[in-house]
């Protein structure tokens, strides 16, 4: 195998190729084996597991899925890499590539038909220039056992903040309505070429089997978190108020009340369930 992470390597390898690396595309490719590996390994790949990857770039992770999973399906946009691939993961028999933005895509169609039988997982190191809408649209697929990716240590952070603390955004609160987020390690900006300016961090996303609060309506939970972190550190009828102006302010200050909270309490400072008993109250007034 192609040792794709010994710079000795993938520097003429790329040199060969003509390729140079695409900051448009967030191509910051991993030169440090240690974390391919753990990935895959943290990630609890097996031969039970058809996992997706976003962004093979030349191969690093890819190869270690390949070597533990039952299939590996990647979807990268960048067709300059298509023959380094051949060349650095062209053995692997349990490889299926995708040619395209993994954003275009219907993913949870994808898994059906590509992981049958498989028990599904995503694992990618992700472009960062668009985690969020990688993320979101994996989550909201809703078709997965775990996803986990390295994205930026901040974002890491964001997505595992507790009520209350500054990293806690409607991110959070979006990521953990759909999955249980657990920190696995942080990833030094040397391991990677060309350098990004930040630490990274990979982190695992063990989606929920169960969501246990009963939410009457999902978009009105979702609109409420939004209203509820468009303006922190303010009151929460505030940004009720300005988020539902169908209720009014007196509206909005009822509902808080009605579902069992202080009038001044603030959003940023609030749990999922209790989220969900504001959402369904206001759920009851429409
Ligand atoms: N997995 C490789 C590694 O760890 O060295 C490359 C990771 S690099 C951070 C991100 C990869 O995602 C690049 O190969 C880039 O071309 C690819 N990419 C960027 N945008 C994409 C998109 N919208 N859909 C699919 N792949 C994308």
């Amino acid at each position: 195998m192609v040792n794709v992470c010994d710079i000795q390597v993938m520097k003429p390898l790329l040199a060969d190729h003509g390729f140079h690396f695409s900051k448009a595309k967030g191509q910051n490719f991993l030169i440090a084996q240690w974390v391919p590996e753990s990935i895959a390994q943290q990630a609890g790949v097996d031969a039970s597991a058809g996992v997706l990857e976003i962004g093979p770039g030349i191969g690093p992770l890819t190869q270690q899925l390949c070597l533990h999973a039952g299939k590996v399906c990647a979807v990268e946009v960048d067709t300059r890499l298509e023959p380094i691939l051949n060349q650095t993961v062209g053995e692997f028999s349990n490889l299926e590539i995708l040619w395209g933005d993994v954003l275009k895509q219907d993913i949870a169609a994808l898994v059906a038909e590509k992981f049958d039988g498989l028990r599904p997982m995503a694992c990618a190191n992700l472009p960062y220039y668009i985690t969020s809408p990688i993320l979101s649209a994996l989550l909201e697929a809703d078709c997965f056992d775990s996803v986990t990716v390295m994205v930026q240590k901040e974002v890491a952070q964001r997505i595992a903040a507790a009520p209350g603390t500054p990293d806690y955004s409607a991110f959070t609160v979006f990521c953990q309505y759909y999955a249980e987020p657990e920190l696995l390690f942080d990833v030094p900006p040397h391991c990677f070429m060309p350098q990004p300016k930040v630490t990274s961090a990979v982190i695992t996303l063990k989606v929920r089997k169960q969501r246990n609060w009963d939410i009457a309506d999902p978009d009105i939970f979702f609109r409420l978190i939004r209203a509820s972190f468009a303006m922190r550190r303010k009151k929460l009828s505030n940004g009720l108020a300005a988020g539902f102006p169908e209720l009014g302010k007196a509206g909005a200050a009822e509902v808080i009340l009605a579902a069992g909270f202080d009038e001044n309490v603030r959003g940023e400072t609030l749990s999922i369930p209790e989220f969900a008993r504001i959402a369904n109250e206001i759920a009851k007034r429409r």
